[in-house]
């Protein structure tokens, strides 16, 4: 099975403060990705799909990375939104067919139960584990990890 990836920065805004993040001075810019950019990235998504579908055999995937800054700091209500344009954009059954799938790239600091409920509905996939975890996962030595957990 084939799978192409996007990774969208939605915001840079962020809660956290790592030491080793590339996006140290964006962390306090509460700017997002607009509903009208939205739809031309999940329009051109979808028209990459429909070619890698005429270029394979097999069934393929299209993942989308909710990356940021933290995406979790948006508000429920932008989530749906954005939610409600994947399904006008894409079809709901592709979205059944598990075809085009959310992924959620977080530190799990400002995780609420509505928004849990939300993630849990639309099925999106988070990394295995608390963010913690996965923050030491990425630190490149141990004395970075060791840094990452003072920080925290
Ligand atoms: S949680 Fe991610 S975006 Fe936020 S400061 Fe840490 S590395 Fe940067």
């Amino acid at each position: 099975m084939w799978a192409v990836s996007w990774s969208v920065k939605i915001s840079k805004l962020c809660n956290l403060r790592c030491r080793y993040c590339y996006e140290w001075n964006e962390l306090a810019n509460p700017a997002r990705i607009s509903f009208s950019d939205w739809a031309k990235i999940l329009v051109a998504a979808r028209r990459y799909h429909a070619l890698q579908m005429e270029h394979f055999v097999e069934p393929g995937r299209t993942i989308l990375y909710w990356h940021g800054g933290e995406p979790l700091l948006l508000p429920a209500d932008y989530f749906e939104a954005v939610v409600r344009l994947e399904r006008e954009i894409w079809g709901g059954e592709p979205l059944a067919r598990r075809e085009f799938t959310n992924f959620l790239q977080t530190n799990l600091y400002s995780l609420t139960e509505e928004k849990l409920n939300l993630l849990d509905r639309e099925k999106f996939e988070m990394p295995a584990g608390p963010g913690y975890l996965f923050f030491w996962g990425r630190c490149p030595s141990p004395a970075h990890a060791e840094q990452t957990k003072r920080d925290l």
